[in-house]
């Protein structure tokens, strides 16, 4: 299955497209990781779903990413006795301990943890930022606020706390049963979402223990200002911009989404942009200009991946989306500009063997006009060092871990394949040559560089730039 752009394309499931014939029609469509978000999925169905999402990768013999999102402290307010209440500006409303049904005066906050952390001066926002308060006097067992923006306010809506540093850990009971849950299936990635902390992913690190990569989720003002700290501990950033527009002035966050992004590819850490980037599409079948441009945008800035939420997930139109994604990013990546934007914010090598060898392999490939890179990588951190370099020709990631072939199938421009390790040079020459070859990469008469590690089979020794002419299919080597 060889797709024609760089970009991953990430697709959340969900009621509109559990199905296993579904999920195959949007990997065909282009979806290259399933996102199974735990705010909506219990354990059971999280594992029916891994297992279908299996079955269907056995099927199209393509290594398959799959990203378990975790909740987080999502924290929401209690119940209303009656359906909802009005809040009106300059009015005062009191969150507290209290489990009675609220009403237009008060309302139960069933986090007594928060009441704790709060301070005046501090806002609260509602229902996604529609209704705002501001805290005025905090004291055992209550919140007192002021209404700023008022409206409709009903019951189990979301609060966000922009200001206010929550005093939980990263993980919440019910996240950390899911992680437990998850770490039982074969997944690849693990997101935690309202990361605030260099702490928290130290925390969810502990826990999975290189079973699968830890994807921070920024979507909060506090993990903003720690974001150097956050994404040197993650393996994967993820730009959610839904909550991230709720917690911090939404105009804010096309600027932030472009530093996110260049800090991360600096880094060499995989970057998803997630959230409405085809929000129309849930029920029209065909998106606004304007989704197609901030589509466009993510994918001319050189982010790893763009994401579908409800689109996806609950929409009316899931393999459509998916198929829009996918031609915008192949008409952004054939445009004239687009390799001199992403050059332009190219990154210089670190000064390891590893980003050498990756950083002469791009330039060997461009200078000679060669088909293609095939790396060979056990962990997948050579493979992520190679895509770091965004080098114009196509890069085949060969591991014989079949995890980490799934799991940089995230990562920008890789084609992952699982192979067996090369048992010598001459062997790998083969492999590599083959490989490119028959996933339609080369053609025989062309030539390709290969990076690999000698010793094969020792990981962390990336080491060796080999360029190699390609036969046909009988030829011997
Ligand atoms: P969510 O995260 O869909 O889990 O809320 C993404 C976002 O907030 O943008
Ligand atoms: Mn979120």
């Amino acid at each position: 299955m060889k797709r024609s752009r760089r970009v991953k394309i990430l697709a959340t499931l969900g009621p509109s497209s559990n199905e296993e014939k579904t999920i195959e029609a949007l990997f065909r469509a282009g979806a290259d990781v399933f996102r199974i978000n735990m705010s909506h999925a219990s354990h059971e169905l999280m594992a029916e779903t891994v297992a279908k999402i299996r079955r269907v990768e056995e099927k199209v013999d393509h290594p398959i990413g799959i990203l378990v999102d975790l909740q987080g402290p999502k924290l929401r307010i209690g119940k209303f006795a009656a359906d909802s209440v009005m809040l009106e500006e300059g009015r005062t409303f009191r969150l507290d301990d209290d489990q009675t049904p609220g009403d237009a005066t008060r309302v139960h906050l069933p986090h007594p943890e928060i009441i704790g952390a709060v301070e005046p001066g501090h806002r609260l926002l509602l229902d996604d930022g529609k209704i705002q308060l501001r805290a005025t006097a905090v004291d055992a067992g209550y919140i007192d606020t002021v209404v700023v923006y008022g409206g409709k306010l009903s019951s189990k809506k979301g609060v966000s706390l922009p200001e206010t540093i929550l005093p939980s850990g990263a993980l919440t009971p019910k996240d950390r049963a899911d992680l437990d849950a998850a770490l039982k299936q074969s997944i690849d990635w693990i997101a935690l979402s309202f990361v605030q902390r260099p702490e928290d992913v130290m925390e969810i690190r502990k826990v999975v223990q290189g079973r699968a990569g830890v994807m921070a989720k920024i979507e909060k003002p506090q993990a903003v200002e720690r974001l150097e700290e956050i994404i040197r501990l993650c393996d994967a950033l993820m730009i959610a911009r839904g909550d991230l527009g709720v917690e911090m002035p939404i105009e804010q966050v096309p600027g932030l989404q472009k530093r996110m992004i260049r800090i991360a590819r600096r880094k060499g850490k995989p970057v998803v942009v997630a959230t409405q980037m085809l929000e129309s599409m849930i029920t029209s079948p065909m998106p606004t200009r304007a989704e197609v441009s901030d589509v466009s945008i993510a994918v001319f800035e050189g982010a790893d991946a763009i994401m579908l939420s409800a689109e996806s997930a609950a929409g009316q139109y899931p393999v459509e989306a998916v198929r829009m994604m996918d031609k915008v990013a192949i008409a952004v990546e054939s445009d004239a500009l687009y390799s001199g934007i992403v050059r332009a914010q190219a990154v210089e090598p670190e000064a390891t063997t590893a980003d050498a060898i990756s950083a002469a392999t791009r330039q060997v490939a461009e200078t000679l006009n060669l088909a293609a890179i095939v790396t060979f990588t056990h962990s997948g951190s050579t493979g992520i060092r190679a895509s770091r370099e965004r080098p114009t020709k196509p890069i085949l990631a060969c591991s014989p871990v079949k995890e980490t072939a799934r799991r940089l199938s995230l990562v920008w421009g890789m084609h992952c394949v699982q192979t067996d390790d090369p048992i010598d040079t001459e062997d790998m020459v083969k492999r590599a040559c083959d490989t490119a070859r028959d996933h339609g990469f080369a053609r025989p008469g062309d030539s390709i560089a290969i990076s690999a590690g000698v010793p094969f089979g020792s990981p962390g020794t990336t080491n060796m730039l080999r360029i190699a002419y390609v036969n046909g299919p009988a030829d011997q080597y």
